[in-house]
């Protein structure tokens, strides 16, 4: 089973301990639009300037547009959560934000639910 693709040199730069184990993927991983990333659009190779960055993330972007997986790719990447890379049309920092956001949401909801009924 594949995970969005990593190219030679881009595997290089990531510490092989957190480098996803294709096992680990669900079955939507067949439909991934990035089976064949042989462009390497989805990880950066080390020491990659800034502008090309986001050049190749925004053009990885644009496949998981047109992914029919990207949200079970998506919580995929956040439950796991996967450190590198684009999956689910997230950078790793943007998956970072959502993240943040879910735990602040998960702790307001006891805050909430202690709250007096209104009325
Ligand atoms: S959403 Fe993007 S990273 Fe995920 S499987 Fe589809 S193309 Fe690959």
């Amino acid at each position: 089973m594949l995970l969005p693709q990593q190219p030679l040199q881009a595997a290089a730069a990531v510490p092989s301990q957190r480098v996803p184990s294709r096992d680990e993927a669900g079955p939507w991983h067949a439909e991934a639009a990035c089976r064949r990333d042989e462009a390497g659009l989805f990880f950066a190779p080390s020491k990659e300037p800034t502008a090309a960055r986001l050049a190749r993330e925004e053009a990885a972007k644009r496949v998981c547009a047109r992914c029919p997986v990207m949200l079970e790719c998506r919580e995929h990447a956040l439950l796991q959560p996967e450190p590198y890379g684009v999956w689910g049309g997230l950078t790793a920092a943007e998956r970072r934000v959502v993240l943040t956001r879910r735990r602040r949401r998960e702790a307001d909801i006891p805050r909430q639910t202690r709250m007096p009924a209104a009325g």
